[in-house]
């Protein structure tokens, strides 16, 4: 999901937050939401689609205040519904609370029963509904609004990037293992005026200032008064999602000082160096693959070039295909370029296979479009463990890497040959410390705790 928060008294801030979420969209298309709030009045606009299906001008215009919390959602917990849309809104003692949840909690059992002891009612299935009721649950019970949010954290286990609009200010939040992104910046050069977003394109497309990360177990509060902090949790640890670095953020946002294009062209770089195989054309399957391909070209020494153009209007499925059309679904996609492929050898490069399906249909254009041979080289290993974290990689069992060899899923996909990016190669590249990553996607190593009831709904 993509998460945004503005805090700017004389700002149209629905206008700015509809903006951010614009540079939100590829972290979530299902559903998007703005709620914002004009002294005690909250007022609220979400509904199923795209950021700009769901808003027209004159919603916006009926969204006045100072303060803007935004969501765009892809669900990975509570089906796919209108109730289930974000921002979250609860009323409590204190006011209305507007939250805005990147990530999945994987207590969520024994936290609803917890919740429910207390005599605390749910609207929706989701993890994200139950944090707001958890705080909600504290103000009511007489603390103010930052003691009642920490009260709620300590209780919640597993991934969450936050934004929570109150009354009295807005709350930037990341779990103690900073497992999603979370980043503040300031508008216009005022000291007072801030942002939060998932991502830094969030803040470039509104002319915002990068300030800094929200640091893992660490709570901002911005009021009239400006910005404090809270490091609220007892061990935090650096734990960032390394598929937000390989595939999922865009490549304009800023991790670590550094584009992520670029560091997407380093694990082409290292690609080329752990596998050269001989070829006449590299190329990447589009967006997501093309930094890596481009990387690879530049260390293999073999020339880059486009062989598949894609559709950028074929959106993810805002009306669901039929299982038919799903399958036609790559070729409205992506269309291969005959005279570029025809009698060549062929290096495509992917950041990632998940369940295989995608790279089977591609290398399959390929091959009908004259390519002579087809080598496939992916800038991450093998993916062999289910993401409990908020990323959908489904369960283990649809993971093709988890039951197969890479010869078996080289077979499977119709290449020549078949090599993934070593799990060493891709965190050296990142330049940080691996123990800084979450990887478990790649290892099994989870570094939250998952209960085994959850376990078992998604591990073999
Ligand atoms: P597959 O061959 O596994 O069907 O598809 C792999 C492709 O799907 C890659 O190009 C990757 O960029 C894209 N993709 C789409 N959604 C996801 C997702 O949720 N997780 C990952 N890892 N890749 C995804
Ligand atoms: Fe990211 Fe994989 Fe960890 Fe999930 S399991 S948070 S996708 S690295
Ligand atoms: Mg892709």
């Amino acid at each position: 999901c993509g998460v945004f928060g503005l805090y700017a008294p004389e700002e149209e801030v629905a206008k700015l937050a509809y903006f951010g979420l614009y540079a939100l969209q590829h972290r979530g298309q299902e559903s998007a939401g703005i709620a914002t709030f004009d002294k005690d009045t909250i007022y609220c606009h979400k509904d199923m689609g795209l950021v700009s299906q769901v808003f027209k001008e004159t919603s916006l215009n009926e969204l006045p205040g100072y303060l803007a919390v935004g969501h765009t959602r892809y669900s990975t917990t509570g089906s796919s519904h209108k109730v289930n849309a974000q921002p979250a809104v609860i009323n409590t003692r204190l006011g209305h609370l507007a939250l805005a949840h990147n990530g999945n909690l994987v207590n969520t059992i024994d936290l609803r029963q917890e919740l429910e002891r207390h005599g605390c009612d749910f609207i929706t299935t989701t993890d994200s509904e139950m944090i707001a009721v958890a705080i909600a649950q504290q103000v009511d019970e007489g603390k103010d609004w930052l003691d009642a949010a920490i009260g709620a954290f300590k209780k919640c286990s597993g991934a969450y990037s936050l934004v929570i609009g109150t009354p009295q200010g807005m709350m930037g939040v990341r779990d103690p293992n900073g497992v999603r992104p979370l980043v503040i910046g300031t508008l216009n050069e005022n000291p007072m005026r801030y942002v939060l977003a998932s991502e830094t394109c969030g803040l470039d497309i509104i002319g915002a200032e990068y300030l800094r990360d929200v640091e893992p177990g660490e709570m901002v509060w911005i009021t009239e008064e400006g910005l404090s902090s809270v490091h609220w949790a007892e061990k935090p640890a650096r734990k960032l999602c390394i598929f937000e670095m390989i595939y999922f953020a865009r490549p304009d946002s800023i991790m670590h000082d550094e584009t992520l294009y670029t560091y997407r062209v380093r694990l082409g770089h290292q690609l080329a160096r752990e596998s050269y195989v001989e070829a006449d054309l590299v190329m990447g399957v589009p967006d997501s693959g093309v930094p890596a391909a481009i990387g690879y070209s530049q260390v293999s020494g073999i020339a880059y070039g486009e062989g598949l153009i894609k559709n950028r209007y074929v959106g993810r499925t805002f009306i669901q295909p039929t299982q038919h059309m799903r399958e036609s679904g790559i070729k409205m996609k992506l269309n291969p370029l005959k005279d570029v492929l025809q009698g060549k050898r062929i290096i495509i490069v992917d950041d990632s296979i998940v369940r295989g399906t995608t790279s089977r249909k591609i290398v399959k254009a390929l091959r009908d479009a004259g390519a002579k041979e087809v080598h496939m080289k992916i800038s991450s290993p093998p993916v062999t463990h289910p993401c409990f974290y908020g990323i959908d990689t489904d369960s283990q069992e649809q993971l093709i890497a988890a039951t197969k060899s890479t010869e078996e899923i080289a077979k499977q996909i119709g290449v020549d040959t078949l090599n993934y990016l070593s799990w060493e190669g891709m965190l050296k590249a990142t330049g940080e410390d691996p123990q800084s990553f979450c990887s478990a996607c790649f290892t099994g190593d989870y570094p939250i705790a998952i209960p085994e009831k959850i376990k078992r709904s998604k591990l073999i």
